[in-house]
């Protein structure tokens, strides 16, 4: 199969789909790999280590010419999805929840387009799970913001000089971001508290040393889906959850947020009164600020100040450790590509297969995904 790697054109996005280790494997298991000139720079990688690995570099048209398949890190903008010659398979994030509007323009192309956001949560698709891959790297990422925000230390320091009290850490949402969130913060030395509307989040938190706060009734306890993700919570749930967040949330220094719901904007967890209950000099990391914001005064891709509280809306943290992220995710897509091919390394998507069906957006020039049609 001929491969080929883009150049991201998204504003701010600096991962890219592949690395001079995946290329290695693809090329020598007998593929051939096309890489847009420039397209690692961000990342950290040059076009020689890409040659070196076997691919050939090239401008857009040149990676583009004759490629089976484009692995891409984001949706490519309109007028390079426009080159893709029909029957290209397109395998990215997407974006695909509701995107009925990205739907028609691959099906109307002719692009059999595969959204990594889709992956499904079974254990044999763990390892090509990109939304888990890049949900870690977020996680710890929005610890190392938190601490170069906030003007004070996380670990107890016992010196001469005085003792400097552990910072305060509440992790709101402990899935694979949250986990690693309170992990990060632990290390760091932080006393850390997490909160989830899922009861599987409860032993998850404790065996990480962070203490479990949430409302846990009824609803709670039936709050996850088969698929291991939330629900949207009703809104007498959320006004008890906020109840209880109101008075825990004025004693933290740092707030990191990652409650999502897929498809539907985030939760609000954090309202300007609750910011304003906060000391000056607090920090809130909202992960879920593409989605709209855990925060009511969260601001995609902007740091807001209210009361000397800084809310951070970094919508693009594992961009902020692009080579990681991308190597991570260059890896989920190579664990992927055994079923894209038939025995003899050409293109051949298992359709059949639940993984590639959970994924596969549209085929042979029409919408098959069921929440698209
Ligand atoms: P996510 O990104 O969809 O959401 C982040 C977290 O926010 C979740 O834990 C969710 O429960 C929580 N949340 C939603 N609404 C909330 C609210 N109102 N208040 C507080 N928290 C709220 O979730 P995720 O990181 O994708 O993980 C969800 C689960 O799936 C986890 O248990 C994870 O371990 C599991 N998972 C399983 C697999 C697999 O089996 N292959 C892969 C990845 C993740």
């Amino acid at each position: 199969m001929k491969i080929a790697i883009l150049k991201e054109r998204r504003g701010g996005e600096t991962r890219v789909a592949a690395t001079a280790d995946t290329i290695k494997k693809l090329v020598a298991a007998g593929h051939s790999v096309t890489v847009e000139k420039g397209a690692g720079l961000t990342a950290s990688l040059t076009d020689k280590a890409f040659e070196d690995a076997g691919a050939t570099c090239g401008t857009l048209v040149a990676t583009l010419k004759g490629a089976d398949a484009v692995f891409a890190v984001r949706t490519p903008d309109d007028a390079t999805l426009a080159k893709l010659t029909k029957g290209t398979l397109l395998v990215g994030q997407l974006e695909p929840h509701g995107n009925k509007a990205a739907a028609k323009i691959f099906a109307d192309g002719g692009i059999d387009a595969l959204a990594m956001e889709f992956t499904p949560r079974i254990t044999r698709a763990q390892s090509m799970d990109a939304l888990s891959s890049q949900s870690n790297l977020a996680g710890y990422r929005a610890i190392i913001e938190a601490s170069a925000i906030y003007g004070r230390a996380f670990p107890m320091m016992m010196t001469a000089a005085g003792t400097i009290a552990p910072a305060k850490a509440f992790v709101m949402g402990a899935g694979v971001a949250g986990l690693q969130a309170i992990a990060t913060a632990r290390r760091l030395g932080a006393m850390v508290s997490a909160t989830d509307v899922r009861p599987a989040a409860k032993e998850q938190v404790a065996s990480l040393g962070a203490k479990f706060i949430a409302v846990e009734d009824e609803e709670f306890k039936a709050a996850e889906t088969v698929g291991g993700y939330a629900k949207e919570m009703s809104k007498d749930y959320q006004a008890k959850q906020a109840e209880l967040v109101a008075a825990h949330i004025a004693k933290q220094d740092i707030v990191v947020t990652t409650a999502l719901i897929p498809g539907r904007p985030a939760p609000k967890l954090i309202t300007k009164k609750m910011v304003a209950s906060m000391k000056p000099g607090s920090v809130i990391i909202d992960l879920a600020a593409s989605m709209g914001g855990n925060c009511e005064l969260t601001k995609a891709d902007e740091l807001v100040e209210a009361n000397g509280v800084t809310i951070a809306g970094y919508s693009n943290l594992p961009g902020r450790l692009a080579a990681d992220a991308s190597a991570l995710y260059a890896k989920n897509l190579l664990n992927l590509l055994p079923l894209l091919i038939a025995e003899d390394g050409s293109k051949s998507p298992h359709w059949d297969d639940e993984i590639i069906t959970a994924m596969a957006l549209t085929r042979d020039g029409k919408v098959i995904h069921d929440t698209l049609k």
